[in-house]
């Protein structure tokens, strides 16, 4: 124990902890300003989502970039989580679904074609009782149809509290959001969460992607999982593709859909109308 051990040993030891925890609360209030003060720190790129045959572009993942002033490029899975410790998640979530929700409405007016465009959503954010009215204040605001939206939840930030996912789940489903569930295969959630959830899609996590096409087990699992997903009902995209192998054998397995860096990277919202223009 480090109380035992002398004053030094508490020193370091309470020193160490003090730099990790003001170091999460520093992030946390840089990430507040951020949010407070519209500019360009915060902002989203969108990840083409194609069919694997053609590599036609059928819709895009938004993913949130934060670009500290100080610290340069902070990923989401650092910031992410420090905002699901706070409330900040709820704010930070909103703005997502805002600015996807303006981008699109933006491609639009440019006569791009339309878009479906998939929104990553916290548990936290999910679960606040004002998210169902929010959501549908912000379609209404930049005047989109629910059936173009998306939105990816993870297994475990449902199976917190199973029933109330349910009734917010059928809500969205009524109003006509389609609900993917991400990481597929990476939680602990039992299967019968899969017939007890109405989800549309089934994204199937890049640790069984990553080099599938040398892993038998990985294959004989995914091709499992791609057909439950279709018996079921559910559409399957698989994610993180960064091999012409990887793809090939995901439609050799009966996948239609992903995304991945062989694909393309997730753009800025410029750069993926110039791709779409261009044809
Ligand atoms: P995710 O939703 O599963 O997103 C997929 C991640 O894989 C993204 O990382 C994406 O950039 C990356 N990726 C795409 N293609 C490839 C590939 O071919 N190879 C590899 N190695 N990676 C690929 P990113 O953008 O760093 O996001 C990480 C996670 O952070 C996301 O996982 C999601 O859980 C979370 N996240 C990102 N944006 C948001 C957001 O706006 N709201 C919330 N709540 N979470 C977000
Ligand atoms: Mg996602
Ligand atoms: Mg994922
Ligand atoms: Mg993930």
């Amino acid at each position: 124990k480090a109380q035992s051990s002398g004053g030094i040993a508490v020193e370091v030891y309470s020193g160490a902890l003090r730099g990790d925890r003001g170091d999460h609360l520093a992030l946390e209030q840089d990430l507040r300003r951020a949010l407070e003060t519209p500019n360009s720190e915060l902002l989203l790129v969108y990840q083409p989502q194609v069919h694997l045959d053609s590599g036609e572009i059928y819709g895009v993942e938004a993913l949130i970039r934060w670009h500290h002033p100080q610290r340069g490029s902070i990923p989401p899975n650092r910031f992410i989580p420090i905002a699901e410790e706070s409330n900040l998640i709820i704010r930070l979530g909103e703005w997502v679904l805002e600015t996807a929700c303006h981008q699109a409405q933006l491609w639009e007016a440019q006569g791009l074609p339309p878009l479906r465009v998939a929104v990553n959503v916290s548990g936290r954010q999910f679960e606040d009782p004002q998210f169902y009215q929010r959501l549908v204040q912000i379609l209404r605001r930049f005047n989109r149809k629910p059936g173009a939206l998306e939105l990816e939840l993870t297994e475990t930030s449902l199976v917190r509290d199973p029933d109330t996912s349910v009734r917010i789940l059928n809500q969205l489903k009524a109003l006509g959001v389609s609900i993917a569930i991400d990481d597929f295969g990476t939680g602990f959630s039992s299967l019968s969460y899969l017939q007890r959830f109405p989800f549309d899609i089934l994204k199937i996590d890049r640790c069984f992607v990553a080099g599938i096409q040398h892993h038998r087990k990985n294959a004989i699992i995914t091709e499992a999982v791609i057909e439950m997903a279709h018996k079921i009902g559910l559409r399957a995209i698989a994610e993180g593709i960064e091999t012409p192998e990887e793809r090939t054998c995901l439609q050799q397995l009966g996948c239609d859909q992903g995304q991945g860096y062989f694909f393309h990277r997730p753009l800025p919202a410029l750069e993926l109308s110039q791709l779409l223009r261009s044809r």
